[in-house]
């Protein structure tokens, strides 16, 4: 199997404040809002992002973007050129599918292939409302970034508090 060469880097911070050419939100399927790094996005982001979720929701995505899919749109304020929306799996009391998370990384770096992005930033999805373990998403995030074919150059996680970063820099080391 072929695989990225990306170079990855881990941040703690959050994800509102990098220079990349995209930002990776972990959205819902309604792409009209909600809490965590959503939340963060659209208020510092600015309406222009909102805006653009409106009308994807008008045009193609009448009812959503479905699990495990991914979107583009403006970055609004943000220092990015554009925001990719995905949406997580929710973790449920019997578990997660785990290609789904997966999918949202690989389907994202897809994306931004195709908008000839060379850096991404991605929030740990599925960890904070949605409930997944951090230690598996961790894995499942570190592994499909690795194996990905993308001509991507650095994908940076960033990561909010220092249990997600010790989580991730364990999948690294
Ligand atoms: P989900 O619904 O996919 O679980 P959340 O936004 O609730 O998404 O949480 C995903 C992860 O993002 C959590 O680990 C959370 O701590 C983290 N997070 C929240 N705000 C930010 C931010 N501004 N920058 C980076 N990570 C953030």
């Amino acid at each position: 199997m072929s695989s990225s060469r990306a170079a990855i880097v881990l941040v703690r911070g959050d994800i509102t404040e990098q220079s990349v050419d995209v930002i990776v939100n972990a959205a819902n399927s309604s792409l009209l809002g909600g809490g965590g790094v959503d939340g963060a996005i659209h208020r510092r982001g600015g309406p222009a992002i909102l805006e653009d979720c409106r009308r994807l929701r008008a045009s193609q995505y009448g009812k959503g973007l479905a699990t495990g899919q991914a979107v583009a749109t403006t970055a609004g304020r943000l220092h990015a050129r554009h925001v990719i929306h995905t949406v997580g799996p929710v973790w449920q009391a019997s578990g997660g599918d785990p290609s789904l998370l997966a999918s949202c990384y690989r389907e994202s770096l897809r994306l931004a292939d195709e908008l000839g992005a060379r850096t991404i930033a991605f929030p740990a999805i599925s960890t904070g409302a949605y409930g997944w373990p951090m230690e598996d998403a961790a894995r499942i995030a570190v592994e499909t970034v690795r194996g990905a074919e993308t001509a991507v150059e650095e994908v940076r996680f960033v990561l909010f508090d220092e249990r997600a970063y010790e989580a991730f820099a364990k999948r690294l080391s």
